[in-house]
């Protein structure tokens, strides 16, 4: 199998080297040149353990990875999560289950992703015997996931950038109190795009990075997209059989890789009904799905801070496939995204929820914190605010719904408590003596020449 850019600017590459790469070399996402058909497959997968579905897709994928290798690398990535399943479904009532996605190191959905990438670096540096150093920029769960999924990893550099003072203070600290002295995490005084924005700019000098061996560990990395699309599968091996043709997958959503990875597995051939893709606020998205322009417009801050973004970087693969895989068509569109403007797709959009059952919702401040209290009050289940906004979108009458509870309530304790009042948020053991650790951050003016530099001083001067 191999991987085409977005942009269609460069030539098709292995599934190492997208990997390897992150983002391609013309500015685009890689993408596999065909969708395989999955239907063929899902008898046999719904008997297998969660490593081992994640193993059988990623052999369709990874078409270049020795298949023993692959095997080890893919089971080594699931042995930190807390929960035997991996990814338990848990019902809420007839129609509603939850899918529980933060059962891993950093307790958010990234390590799905996250720790598995790690591994395949790791083994990418094994053979190449080429260092790395790696480049994110984060609203929160994604720097934590991959600190914590590159640790300790030998030949790797790791360089975070966040936006200061809009991140949970456990996020936080999952981020600066690791200890580890080739982690650099980078609170950059922006938004979550201006860091992301600033990331990018670094990346846009191809001989520096290069140099550096820089590579992505963003949801614009083809590994983390392929990863996140396996707990859908399992997702829907493990809801009873007579629901799992009727169910429709709300997602609270951000930079659109979550939803993204859903799509894909549908197009694949998942009979599936659908998608709700979840906004707070922040709602370029819902009114994309509403009017089908792409309309930037200001951050505004919340307590669902992954969510937070106006340029969601895997809307760009979307676009790509609605599109007939047009590279040309996304070039264009792409310059005026990078010149702040918006476009009209509603060409693109026309049949989106008749073909594929995509609709999506918006949720404020007080539906979210009316819905925690609603369901710890009727279900007797603490959720998280990024999985509220998705459960206030999901209420519709003759609905199956899966949601996708994208991370553990305890991350973001400020607002369990002001929606159920003081209660002791249950935490996993390994996170509790973490304030006590000393943080190790430095903060940035919002100015990609600075991220720039910190590299310089840490990877190339050694
Ligand atoms: C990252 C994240 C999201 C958004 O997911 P995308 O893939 O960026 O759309 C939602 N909720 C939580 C808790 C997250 O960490």
């Amino acid at each position: 199998m191999q991987y085409i850019s977005t942009r269609g600017q460069v030539p098709a590459v292995s599934f190492s080297t997208a990997v390897a790469q992150g983002l391609a070399p013309d500015g685009g996402l890689y993408l596999p040149e065909e969708l395989p058909d999955l239907k063929p497959h899902l008898a046999e997968w719904s008997k297998l353990s969660y490593a081992e579905l994640c193993e059988a897709f990623f052999a369709i994928f990874a078409t270049d990875i020795d298949s023993a290798e692959l095997k080890e690398v893919v089971a080594r990535s699931y042995t930190k999560f807390a929960h035997a399943d991996i990814a338990p479904i848990v019902k809420l009532d007839d129609d509603r289950y939850v899918l529980e996605l933060f059962h891993g190191p950093t307790l958010a959905f990234k390590d799905f992703a996250l720790q598995l990438l790690g591994n395949f670096y790791e083994s990418q540096i094994a053979r190449t015997k080429s260092r790395i150093s790696v480049l994110g920029a984060t609203s929160g769960d994604t720097g934590a996931a991959a600190i914590h999924g590159l640790l300790g990893k030998e030949g790797v550099t790791t360089f975070i950038l966040y936006p200061d003072g809009r991140i949970s203070p456990l996020q936080e600290r999952q981020m600066t109190c690791t200890g580890a002295d080739k982690v650099f995490p980078l609170a950059i005084k922006g938004s979550f795009d201006d860091a992301q924005t600033a990331m990018k700019t670094v990346f846009e000098d191809r001989e520096f990075a290069a140099e550096v061996g820089l590579s992505a560990v963003n949801s614009i990395n083809l590994a983390r997209i392929l990863a996140q699309c396996v707990y859908y599968l399992s997702a829907y091996f493990r809801l009873p059989e007579d629901v799992r043709g009727d169910i429709t997958f709300v997602v609270p959503t951000g930079n659109f890789g979550n939803v993204l990875a859903g799509w894909l597995v549908q197009r694949m051939g998942l009979p599936i009904k659908g998608f709700r893709v979840a906004t707070n606020q922040n709602d370029i998205l819902h009114h994309l799905f509403q009017t089908g322009t792409y309309q930037l417009d200001d951050v505004a801050p919340s307590v669902a801070p992954s969510m937070e973004i106006q340029v969601a970087s895997n809307f760009e693969r979307f676009v790509y496939l609605l599109a007939e895989k047009n590279g040309e068509k996304i070039h264009t569109l792409w310059q005026d995204v990078n010149a702040g403007k918006g476009f009209d797709m509603s060409d693109l959009m026309a049949n989106i929820n008749g073909k594929y059952g995509f609709a999506s919702g918006k949720s404020t401040h007080a539906d979210r914190i009316a819905t925690i209290k609603q369901v710890y009050a009727e279900d007797n289940q603490l959720i998280d605010p990024h999985t509220a906004d998705g459960i206030k979108v999901a209420r519709k009458e003759g609905e199956v719904i899966v949601c996708a509870e994208t991370a553990l309530p305890a991350k973001f304790a400020e607002t369990i408590t002001e929606a159920v009042g003081k209660l002791d948020i249950p935490r996993p053991k390994h996170t509790e003596n973490i304030e006590g650790l000393a943080q190790y951050v430095t903060v940035l003016d919002n100015d990609a020449n600075l991220v720039r530099a910190q590299i310089e001083q840490f990877v190339v001067a050694k």
